[in-house]
């Protein structure tokens, strides 16, 4: 077992640690205020090489470890969680899902889309009365006339109204009315009975649209559909799904590691009765306590990005218990340590002038989007009391 990075995953780290410092921090706060898209940051993102990171090559993308991802997004983070979360659109979630259950034509087109348009596809799993129980969904996809015809909402979806690619989780109802379990299927933004919602007002995160995708009798292709299995489809699209897990945890843990640097730093600087607020003993053990839940939630994050197991395509998957662990620990960590760096600066922690309540109020996501921790918890307890 070694903990060190490699030369490439240094060289790696350090560009996304660059660019988060000089290209994305300045205008940080901009796209939370103004409630504005980074479509600059994706295209500096794209001709880095930091989209579709993953992608085989045989689709023409580099084929880097899902470890490589994890290294991007948490520098990232450190300075503009929004665009961080755009790494993890670009790299895991729908992506992840169509390259390893997808066709061959669905895989080669998604790949294209993220590595030469800068596409970042976004994944419709959650309803108004499906979030946590996702199996109480409502959305159909109805085979018709050799394609399927979708009905539904969706709301809460990231980049909703921005991403050319969706991947709709939807009831597949066979040509004879029978119902064939949940399975997934691509829908493009614009095609005719597809429209954007209510966009919601976050709390943070603003700078991505979080909005819901309406379809009345939206009509698309038969080879659109990305998996169709009564027994296991809905299974293999929640296995796609623990990529994007591991990418959420990543994001918080970036945010969480930005907010304890600038503690860190205010700390050497200010005083209060006659000594460095470094000095006082009380707020070093806070901080010591931080850097141990930073390094426990880095070790269970990158342990299961460093675990991942090939599937198809040659694809890496993380295990489900392993990326559980990862997020229901880091999700909580990382609000943690935001809160207790930003109580460092006492009133002006609190003023929108420094960026440690914006940190607090993006970090609070990681423990609710991408299945709250409660859900993780579900799911570590379920491999601990197997069925039968
Ligand atoms: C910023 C953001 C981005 C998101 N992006 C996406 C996206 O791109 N795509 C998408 O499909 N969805 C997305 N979501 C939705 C997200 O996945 C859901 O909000 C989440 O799964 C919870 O569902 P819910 O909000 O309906 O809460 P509910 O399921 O109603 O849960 C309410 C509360 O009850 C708890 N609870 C529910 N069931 C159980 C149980 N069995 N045991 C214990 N506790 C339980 C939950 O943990 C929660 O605390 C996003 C959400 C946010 C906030």
């Amino acid at each position: 077992m070694d903990f060190r990075l490699d030369e490439a995953q240094r060289m790696l780290a350090d560009l996304a640690e660059r660019m988060g410092r000089e290209q994305f921090a300045p205008k940080a706060a901009r796209w939370d205020r103004e409630h504005e898209y980074p479509h600059e940051n994706v295209e500096a993102l794209r001709r880095a090489g930091l989209l579709g990171m993953t992608i085989p090559k045989k689709f023409g993308g580099p084929e880097r470890p899902l470890i490589d991802v994890v290294l991007a997004i948490e520098r990232i983070a450190k300075y503009c969680g929004v665009t961080a979360r755009i790494v993890v659109e670009t790299n895991m979630g729908a992506l992840g899902c169509v390259m390893a259950y997808g066709s061959e034509a669905q895989q080669r087109e998604i790949a294209r889309r993220v590595l030469e348009d800068g596409d970042k596809p976004a994944i419709g799993m959650t309803e108004p009365g499906a979030g946590t129980d996702l199996t109480a969904l409502k959305t159909t996809a109805v085979e018709s006339d050799g394609g399927y015809v979708l009905n539904g909402r969706k709301h809460w979806i990231t980049g909703g109204g921005v991403s050319r690619t969706n991947l709709i989780f939807a009831r597949i109802i066979d040509s004879n009315g029978v119902d064939q379990g949940i399975g997934g299927i691509l829908v493009d933004l614009g095609t005719p009975g597809f429209s954007i919602g209510r966009v919601e007002d976050a709390m943070g995160l603003r700078g991505i649209p979080e909005a819901e995708l309406i379809f009345e009798d939206c009509a698309v292709p038969a080879a659109n559909l990305v998996v169709r299995d009564p027994k296991d489809g809905f299974k293999m699209l929640m296995n796609g799904y623990n990529a994007q897990r591991i990418g959420a945890s990543s994001v918080a843990l970036g945010l969480a590691q930005g907010a304890h640097d600038l503690a860190l730093d205010y700390m050497g600087q200010r005083e209060a009765f006659g000594q460095k607020l470094k000095d006082f003993q009380g707020l070093d053990w806070i901080m010591a306590e931080g850097e141990i839940k930073l390094e426990a939630a880095r070790l269970l994050i990158y342990r299961a990005a460093c675990n991942a197991r090939l599937i198809r395509n040659n694809v890496m998957l993380p295990q489900m218990k392993e990326a559980s662990i990862a997020k229901a620990y880091s999700g909580h960590a990382a609000f943690e340590v935001v809160s207790e760096s930003l109580q460092m600066f006492g009133a002006a922690g609190y003023s929108r002038d420094l960026p440690l309540e914006r940190m607090l109020r993006d970090v609070r996501m990681f423990q609710i989007g991408g299945g709250t921790s409660q859900a993780q918890l579900n799911m570590i307890a379920r491999s601990l009391f197997p069925p039968g």
